[in-house]
């Protein structure tokens, strides 16, 4: 359940009756994750309220044991919209989302007219903090006579526009219409899977920043990182498989069929399960040349310039082993 405003969220609580509640955030969100604490605990009194205070990337984690480990009534998931492939799917949770508000300005919106008329047909998508923002710009843009193609995602639970790290369905709907992509989000992690993943021209409307980035430059700086990882993984004998123990990033099925492809080509193969795929973590396993993560796909491709070894993700391991073309992965 998506509930989007406070006041409905309390009363909701109140409600089901909620003793002990569960809240959780990106670390980015902790100070807003304190605020509604203290917002909770205003209106109802008698309720116990657990912060989650671990690292935590989307709604695919949603950490399904805690339920039963602290008797939890709900579990409130801030910042993200439920996410489709969470198979750890605890009755009690309610996903609310957060949205910024401040808006675009008049020198904002001028670089963007300026940069939309190199263009016929734009595409608008968002990061859900800044949906409210890519709607006002779409109207904006319409009333200046552009052609302007908003779709919503292929999940039913998103946003109109809104991507995730690893879903750009609502580009790829639009992506055949359009010359170019404007990303309303901030920082470049939404525009980096646009432009990586379709090959069009894309740039961030950066409303945090009032700013607007290319992406062309970074696109061609990941791309041949990715190509380089994927050579180097093909020379290396002894390779990870990384299993994600996370409610939406646990892929068995996947870490066994890279496993038993990688024993076809006589490597040697190693199954781990791991939580939180850092940098740090990986550099325990000292005899490891290289490993293959079925977790969060966008590992492979952010953390890339931070692993020290080339860590595949599954997409990147399919051209490894020859049954997707690198131009089919990342045209
Ligand atoms: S990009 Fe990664 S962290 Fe974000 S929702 Fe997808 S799997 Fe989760």
């Amino acid at each position: 359940m998506i509930i989007t405003d406070a006041k409905k969220l309390i009363e909701y609580i109140k409600k089901q009756g909620a003793q002990r509640i569960f809240i959780q955030s990106p670390n980015g969100f902790r100070s807003k994750l304190i605020y509604l604490a203290d917002k909770i605990e205003r209106e109802i009194k008698e309720i116990e309220i657990i912060i989650d205070g671990n690292l935590n990337y989307g709604g695919c984690d949603i950490q399904g044991n805690v339920f039963s480990l602290l008797d939890l009534d709900i579990v409130i998931h801030v910042g993200h919209t439920p996410f489709q492939h969470n198979i750890i799917k605890p009755e009690n949770v309610i996903y609310y989302p957060l949205f910024e508000n401040k808006k675009i300005t008049k020198k904002l919106y001028l670089e963007i007219y300026k940069l939309a008329k190199q263009y016929n047909n734009i595409g608008v998508v968002n990061s859900l903090q800044y949906y409210k923002q890519s709607l006002e710009l779409v109207n904006q843009l319409q009333g200046d006579g552009f052609q302007v193609f908003i779709e919503k995602p292929v999940y039913n639970y998103m946003f109109k526009g809104q991507i995730l790290g690893c879903d750009i369905s609502a580009a790829h709907k639009i992506k055949d219409k359009i010359d170019v992509f404007f990303v309303v989000s901030s920082g470049v992690f939404h525009a980096l899977g646009v432009a990586l993943w379709i090959n069009k021209p894309t740039f961030v409307v950066d409303i945090h920043n009032e700013r607007i980035i290319d992406l062309e430059k970074l696109r061609r700086k990941y791309l041949s990182k990715i190509a380089y990882n994927i050579e180097k993984t093909r020379e290396c004998l002894k390779i990870g498989v990384i299993i994600s123990p996370k409610s939406g990033q646990f892929n068995y099925m996947s870490a066994r069929f890279a496993y038993d492809e990688l024993k076809k080509l006589r490597k040697k193969v190693y199954l781990i399960s791991m939580e939180n795929i850092t940098q740090e973590q990986l550099s325990y396993f000292l005899n490891i040349e290289a490993f293959i993560q079925t977790a969060c796909p966008r590992l492979s491709i952010d953390d890339i310039f931070a692993f020290e070894k080339p860590v595949l993700n599954m997409e990147q391991f399919l051209i490894l082993i020859g049954k997707k073309k690198f131009e089919e992965v990342y045209p």
